[in-house]
């Protein structure tokens, strides 16, 4: 599985309709100081499924869409679509019926995001699993954003092994253990009530 195209409308700086053809081998992206090249990046986590708002470098997700300018109003929406090569198939089940898949997300303001795949709609999780399973993704530490290196050199050590966690693929691993531990408590304060009604029964 590749990359081949990366399309792009309303998003961030990208007001205008915008496509990129990636080609095999290696892609550079250059350009004068905020003419959008770490807006691409963003764009590539994003359309994989991306759910803080923080690492698109904004306060809310809605602010992904372009805001306007004196010239140009605000958009309504913005849409990133990436497409992949799947002629090796390596796709997972569900999604492995064509050599290309073509992964979209949308969001509207006041409306939230809506995902497809080869125009089916599915759910941000089916997006995030799909990328995961080909060992990429939003968090992928393949993606490094500017300053990244710099900020791990003088990172105190509590906050760099959050980093290499993050790098490790391993926080979504405290987030389950964290929802765990929630649902072992309310079970465990479940039995405690079931245990007094049964002794007042008694
Ligand atoms: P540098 O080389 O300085 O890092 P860059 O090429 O990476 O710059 P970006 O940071 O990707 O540039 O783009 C910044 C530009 O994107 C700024 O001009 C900013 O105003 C614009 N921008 C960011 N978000 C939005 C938005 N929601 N609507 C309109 N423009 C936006």
């Amino acid at each position: 599985m590749h990359f081949t195209r990366l399309r792009l409308n309303g998003f961030k700086s990208f007001v205008d309709p915008t496509e990129l053809v990636i080609r095999n081998g290696l892609t550079g992206v250059v350009g004068p100081n905020g003419c959008g090249k770490s807006n691409l990046l963003e764009a590539l986590r994003w359309v994989m499924g991306e759910n803080r708002p923080t690492a698109m470098r904004g306060s809310g997700m809605e602010d992904v869409v372009f805001a306007g300018t004196n010239s140009r109003g605000a958009r309504a929406f913005a849409e990133v679509a990436l497409s992949v090569d799947n002629s090796d198939r390596l796709a997972p089940a569900g999604f492995n019926d064509s050599d290309t898949l073509d992964i979209t997300r949308r969001i509207t303001r006041d409306a939230g995001s809506a995902y497809k795949v080869n125009g089916k709609d599915v759910r941000a999780r089916d997006v995030q699993m799909l990328f995961a399973d080909a060992s990429t993704g939003a968090h992928s530490p393949a993606l490094v954003r500017q300053g990244q290196i710099s900020e791990l050199i003088n990172a105190k050590p509590k906050a760099r092994r959050r980093i290499l966690e993050e790098a490790a693929g391993i926080s979504g691993l405290y987030q389950r253990r964290h929802e765990a531990e929630l649902r072992l408590n309310a079970t465990e304060a479940n039995l405690e009530r079931v245990g007094d009604t049964v002794d007042q029964l008694a």
